[in-house]
């Protein structure tokens, strides 16, 4: 699977020619390709791809209450009504400056399973973490606090996204070994709790720089599955390639 998270960038006209013109590049792609797009284009985008077996749209967040007076959110009902797919929750950049964290993120992974979507839970270490080498206490300690409350099928519905945040939006890609290393621990974490079928099936995206350049030799490794990619997913012709790479 490819996932590109759009973030704050593009208006709805440049989202639309962008869509058009990643479709044309592949037409048939022989992976899931997911548009993870700023809220106002939710419905927009979803019209582009409707109907089409291997695209789908991610909305970037989405709140953890039912509904009510929460000023400015959107519910998991609404996106489900709008006929999008997946949502991406506990993204590094929401920790940083919406202050999320994995108590908050498990109570939206927990709603968004609850109404049919599918979550892709984002988590990953610091530098400084990285740099102590503590980054599988930490995210083993993300994985747990996130995901430890779902039952075996919900947590098949679930995308997990290893982001190092050292990696996103600076051009140090994590090295292969690297992004293998933590896919094959995340993986092996979640055959423990909840079973081998579960953990073999389980998709895990690497984050974090992803470029045409790398794409290739990253999804490559075993227990890396795709990408979710910021930066080069503004662009269809890298966006293409980068498909094309898995
Ligand atoms: P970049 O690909 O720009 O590093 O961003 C990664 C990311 O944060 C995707 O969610």
């Amino acid at each position: 699977m490819v996932a590109g998270n759009w973030k704050m960038n593009t208006t709805p006209s440049e989202g639309k020619a962008l869509v058009r013109a990643v479709m044309e590049k592949v037409p048939n792609p022989a992976t899931r390709v997911v548009f993870g797009v700023p809220a106002i284009q939710l419905l927009g985008i979803q019209e582009l791809v409707k109907g089409h077996p291997n695209y789908a749209v991610a909305a970037q967040n989405m709140h953890q209450e039912e509904s009510g007076a929460y000023t400015g959110e959107l519910s998991a009902a609404m996106l489900v009504d709008a006929g999008i797919e997946y949502v991406i929750l506990g993204h590094s950049e929401r920790r940083d400056y919406a202050g999320e964290d994995d108590d908050l993120i498990n109570l939206k992974i927990n709603r968004a399973l609850k109404h049919g979507l599918k979550p892709i839970y984002c988590c990953g270490e610091k530098l400084d973490i990285r740099q102590a080498g503590n980054q599988e206490i930490v995210v083993g300690h993300q994985i747990e606090q996130a995901l430890s409350s779902l039952d075996p099928e919900q947590i098949s519905r679930v995308v997990i996204a290893y982001e190092p945040v050292w990696a996103i939006g600076t051009g140090m890609t994590a090295s292969n070994e690297q992004a293998q290393q933590m896919h094959a621990y995340i993986r092996k974490m979640i055959s423990n709790q909840f079973g081998s079928e579960v953990g073999n099936n389980i998709t895990i995206l690497y984050g974090g720089s992803v470029k045409p350049n790398n794409a290739r030799e990253l999804f490559a490794e075993p227990d890396v599955d795709g990408g979710l990619v910021g930066g080069a997913s503004l662009e269809a012709d890298s966006f293409a390639a980068i498909i094309e790479a898995v």
